[in-house]
């Protein structure tokens, strides 16, 4: 399943696309079942890179627990590097507080920072022609 949805996150990871393009793209996968809200690297609440909004109160879902420590009842704190690229998440009061909503929800952030400095970077990763 993890495989899966790397994959088509890793499909949708749009170099040279702006954050409206890519936003309107992940709503139409989204709406025919191609993308799981998971996975998206924006946000259609915020309408922004999913780094960027994470840390609002709107993505914390005890339910889900994206964002949330069921041991503690308490919101996980969010730290995101934006020059490292380095996202973590855990419990202010424990200091866990991990789950599986959760480190998709990381995985997102990672990937959405990546897309954006990846922008920036001019695609240092690709082999010069
Ligand atoms: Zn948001
Ligand atoms: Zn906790």
């Amino acid at each position: 399943m993890n495989t899966t949805t790397q994959a088509s996150a890793t499909r949708l990871t749009p170099v040279s696309r702006t954050l409206p393009v890519l936003l309107a793209m992940e709503d139409d996968a989204e709406d025919v079942g191609r993308l799981s809200p998971d996975d998206r690297l924006t946000c259609h609440v915020h309408g922004r890179w999913i780094h960027q909004c994470v840390a609002s109160p709107l993505h914390v879902n005890p339910v889900t627990r994206h964002r949330w420590c069921r041991t503690c009842a308490t919101a996980l704190t969010v730290s995101i590097d934006e020059l490292s690229g380095a996202v973590t998440m855990s419990c202010p009061r424990c200091g866990h507080g991990g789950s599986a909503a959760s480190a998709r929800l990381t995985a997102a952030c990672r990937a959405s920072l990546a897309a954006v400095r990846g922008r920036s970077a001019g695609g240092s990763r690709q082999r010069a022609a």
